[in-house]
C-alpha cells in the first residue's frame, strides 16, 4: 500500500485524488490519507503529489504514519 505522510498536513493539492483509480484517499481537516486495505499499489499517486507527501509502505520508518493512515481511513470520509 501507499502511504499518506507528515508533508501533506495543511497542503493537500488534492492532485493524488483526481489521479486513483480506486478512489482510496480519505480527507480530514489537515491531511489526506489512503485506505491500506483498498489501495491496490498502483503508485500513480506518488508523483502526483507536489509536496512529496506519499511513500510506499517499503520505506523504512513509516511504521508511525502507516497506522495513521489506517486509522483516519475509517474514519474520515472518503473522497
Ligand atoms: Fe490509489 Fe494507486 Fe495511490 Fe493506491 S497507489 S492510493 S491505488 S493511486
Amino acid at each position: 500500500t501507499y502511504v499518506v505522510t507528515e508533508n501533506c498536513i495543511k497542503c493537500k493539492y488534492m492532485d493524488c485524488v483526481e489521479v486513483c483509480p480506486v478512489d482510496c484517499f480519505y480527507e480530514g481537516e489537515n491531511m489526506l490519507v489512503i485506505h491500506p486495505d483498498e489501495c491496490i499499489d498502483c503508485g500513480v499517486c506518488e508523483p502526483e503529489c507536489p509536496a512529496e507527501a506519499i511513500k510506499p509502505d517499503a520505506e523504512p520508518g513509516l511504521e508511525q504514519w502507516l497506522k495513521i493512515n489506517a486509522d483516519m481511513a475509517k474514519s474520515w470520509p472518503n473522497i
